[in-house]
């Protein structure tokens, strides 16, 4: 009996996590032209919604709408003839679902042993960590670990170089890449962990670390992320709390970093898309640059793994396109190509283009920095939103889709890689 009121307290617990999310209202919204699109901007800017994708003409957008602005929403729409369905009138039944799915996952593997890397659970800040240091301890001829900088919090921002020669006297080119910009992106761990896993653990393709030198940063946005496993597992920004207005805090990382910073971001602190206060001010973008500015010479590739809309996006996020947009939107359709070949059914093709055509006007963005400062293939990957089967609940991670996710993303990274291992050949012959 006694156990069983352990049982009933612990999901109460549980149940009580999301409180913060009860009768928030997920949305579809289907626009037909100019006006609408620009009402439905208009409403979530002036309602402060988290608009989760933007709805434009063909391409349904999903908007996430707190319970005392339901009312107000929904009439707007109506008024305006704007079409929209109620995909979950309470999203803290899916986020009550989503921790239920994943802590039965976690106990079929005995809590979690990270040096086989299960690939059914999310791991913790700590669980990666731990994960990393094991990771150099076990395999000291290939892996490097190395510390970035801290974060807000004075978490560390560990990332791994992954070489089979030495690294640093080494002439390959380097794949860079990171996840968990965004923190509550966090289907996009399971893709740099799968990654780390077939170049270190599970070796099957030798030519990936013969000629090639990986940068790999799994956790971007350490204190986000912690953050997001907490109360508030729709948190974005990182954790910055000294932005001097009210209780607003958070900086959205992948606004901050020093190309066309401020254009198309916000700078109001409550917002979810809030630059900071300059130019990589964030200690979390600072020390990705960092990694820029010590390996620009040979990194040929990067990648900055979010979610979701399964889309492949490049520079640059006002529409102008780089010098060699030909050859990076090629790159792009090849690598989408890969991972279309092994995706999951009822997820779709994978869109490759500009991102601002695609998506919308953005700046600061870590992909569009990389470009500018003379990477020559960087992309914004926006993996798929797995929708438990049923319907597209974009953000959360069912545990069935994880392995399947770090799988199909590496079939892409794994053309990328080779493409520019190939143009790297060339242009040094
Ligand atoms: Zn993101």
């Amino acid at each position: 009996m006694l156990r069983l009121g352990c049982l009933f307290v612990i999901i109460g617990l549980a149940l009580a996590k999301h409180e913060v999310y009860d009768g928030y209202g997920l949305y579809k919204v289907s626009v037909k032209t100019t006006e609408q699109v620009e009402l439905v901007n208009y409403l979530s800017k002036a309602l402060d919604l988290d608009v989760w994708s933007h709805a434009i003409p063909g391409h349904d957008g999903q908007v996430l709408v707190p319970k005392d602005k339901k009312p107000l929403f929904q009439n707007e729409l109506k008024a305006a003839g704007v079409e929209f369905q109620i995909e979950s009138d309470n999203i803290k039944d899916i986020l009550d679902l989503e921790d239920h799915l994943l802590s039965e996952a976690a106990k079929k593997n005995n809590g979690s042993r990270l040096d086989s890397l299960p690939f059914d659970q999310i791991y913790t800040y700590h669980q990666v960590d731990t994960f990393l240091e094991m990771l150099a301890a076990a395999y000291p001829e290939t892996v490097t670990l190395v510390n970035a900088g801290k974060s807000f919090e004075g978490r560390d921002i560990k990332y791994i170089k992954v070489s089979s020669g030495d690294f640093e006297t080494s002439t390959r080119p380097i794949v860079f890449m990171e996840s968990l910009l965004h923190a509550r992106e966090w289907i996009t761990l399971p893709a740099t962990l799968y990654a780390i896993h077939k170049l270190v653990i599970d070796v099957t393709e030798q030519d990936l670390i013969q000629d090639i030198d990986w940068i790999i940063l799994p956790i971007a946005n350490p204190d986000g992320y912690v953050h997001s496993h907490g109360e508030f597992r729709l948190w974005r920004k990182n954790r910055n709390t000294n932005l001097g207005v009210g209780t607003c805090m958070g900086v959205d990382l992948n606004r901050n970093f020093d190309f066309q910073w401020s254009e198309a971001s916000s700078n109001i602190p409550c917002l979810d898309n809030y630059h900071g206060r300059g130019p990589f001010s964030e200690p979390e973008a600072a020390a990705i640059k960092s990694v820029f500015d010590q390996y620009i010479d040979r990194i040929g590739l990067f990648l900055d793994i979010h979610s979701f809309g399964s889309m492949i996006l490049y520079a640059y996020g006002d529409k102008t396109l780089p010098p060699n947009a030909l050859m990076v939107h090629l790159l792009g359709v090849r690598m989408a190509e890969s991972i279309d070949a092994v995706k999951m059914s009822w997820n779709p093709n994978y869109v490759v283009g500009n991102s601002a055509m695609v998506l919308y006007d953005a700046s600061g963005t870590a992909s569009d920095y990389a470009q500018f400062i003379g990477v020559p293939y960087s992309y914004t990957i926006e993996l798929p939103g797995h929708r438990f089967g049923i319907g597209g609940f974009g953000f959360f991670v069912d545990p069935a889709f994880i392995e399947q996710a770090g799988f199909e993303t590496w079939e892409g990274i794994k053309t990328g890689a080779r493409f520019i291992r190939d143009s790297f050949k060339k242009s040094n012959v």
